[in-house]
């Protein structure tokens, strides 16, 4: 199997060779001077792409669900009220590990394809006349459906009725490839990795975390050592860590924040749009419909598609797998055999994203869907080709 190929699965995402080459460091002494002179760059540089210059950037050796873990053991305490939309696999994983944790989480089932719901929660937080709910739990880029929901109505809906609840949001999907802004959207903690936009291992949980959420740390009840956000500021205040750092991911990060501020964070933002809209055009060409239920909701990261009725999209990965050795996303919790996802973040391109949309066409051909060969790469061709940088010069 070729090790050339791009994967299409919406993370862990494509390691350029850049990064690939930053990551390769011999052992060095933490501890040593010039270690501060590494690290305290990146933690200042983050911020920039978190969208925030009051908030901390705190990272930890672990992956986006430890950074779930941290956020809420560092700021509440076991039997606080939480309030979360449930609308794909990965705001239900964050449900289930508030629910280990002991707190009290109150749930608003969506159907899968649609955004956090601001509307409903305005009406709840309304309600809770006491203030019971300590925090409001979403997920800005649902990967498992390919729904971005709208982080700013939120804040704007917690605000409308007056509540202090905290707002948690997990980004880890959209940080550093859809545009955020944690100080303009009144984020409390935005959870990432280092796995998907910034286009490194999997290995590390990056948070940005604002000056209300640290305030709770505090008083926050919920037992936590290794993720304690207290002896890793205090660490950190003098360029350390209160544990061995995972020194080549933070020469990789160092390297990723470098590669996103020399093209720009809009051009990244606008290069993600595009490929995203390449591959909408060829799932419309392909007369397939995306689980996202309108527009305004669509991912410019991942996207899932449904097959046709009586067709298993597990077969059409593997497939796909097995005879081009190239992998797209399956389908994740009620989406399983009905949809596939197509991942398009991270360091990618149109060449890239065109080798995707052949590949896949043709194992929808093997497999006899009923679509016309090369009628998605076409429509994602006149997209790209159309929008092309230097044919608008
Ligand atoms: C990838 C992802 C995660 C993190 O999962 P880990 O495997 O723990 O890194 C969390 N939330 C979303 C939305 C994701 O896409």
């Amino acid at each position: 199997m070729s090790d050339q190929n791009p994967v299409f699965i919406p993370g862990p995402t494509n390691i350029p060779d850049r990064l690939r080459n930053a990551m390769q460091v011999q052992t060095r002494d933490h501890r040593a001077p010039d270690f501060v002179e590494t690290f305290a760059p990146v933690l200042r540089d983050c911020k920039r792409v978190f969208g925030t210059e009051t908030g901390q950037v705190i990272m930890f050796p672990s992956t986006g669900t430890g950074g779930w873990e941290a956020t809420i053991s560092n700021t509440l305490s076991p039997g606080d009220k939480v309030l979360i939309a449930r609308y794909g696999m990965f705001s239900h994983r964050w449900i289930d590990l508030c629910q280990r944790h002991g707190l009290d989480v109150q749930i608003i089932e969506c159907p899968w394809g649609n955004g956090a719901p601001a509307d409903q929660f305005e009406a709840i937080l309304r309600e809770d006349n006491e203030q019971q709910i300590k925090a409001v739990l979403t997920t800005h880029n649902e990967t498992a459906t390919g729904v971005r929901s709208d982080i700013g109505a939120i804040r704007k809906a917690m605000d409308a009725s007056n509540h202090p609840a905290l707002l948690f949001v997990d980004c880890v999907s959209s940080l550093a490839s859809m545009p955020f802004e944690m100080d303009t959207w009144g984020v409390d903690i935005a959870v990432s990795g280092s796995q998907k936009g910034f286009m490194l291992s999997t290995g590390l949980a990056i948070l940005g975390v604002s000056q209300k959420a640290q305030a709770a740390m505090e008083t926050a009840q919920l037992p936590r050592t290794f993720f304690d956000f207290r002896d890793m500021m205090a660490a950190n205040s003098s360029g350390g860590f209160p544990y061995t750092p995972p020194l080549q991911l933070i020469y990789g990060l160092k390297e990723s924040l470098k590669m996103l501020f020399e093209e720009g964070l809009d051009n990244v933002y606008a290069r993600h749009h595009r490929l995203a809209e390449g591959v909408r055009k060829a799932v419309d060409a392909w007369g397939m419909k995306l689980c996202a239920s309108s527009p305004e909701l669509y991912s410019d990261t991942v996207s899932a598609i449904y097959v046709p009725e009586g067709f298993d999209s597990n077969e059409l990965t593997e497939h796909a797998f097995n005879t081009y050795g190239v992998s797209f996303g399956i389908g994740l919790g009620e989406m399983n055999g009905k949809a596939f996802r197509i991942g398009h973040l991270g360091s990618l391109t149109d060449v890239m994203v065109l080798s995707g949309l052949a590949t896949i066409e043709m194992a929808m051909a093997d497999l006899n869907y009923p679509i016309e060969l090369g009628s998605g790469v076409r429509a994602a061709q006149e997209h790209f080709r159309s929008t092309a940088r230097y044919l608008k010069d």
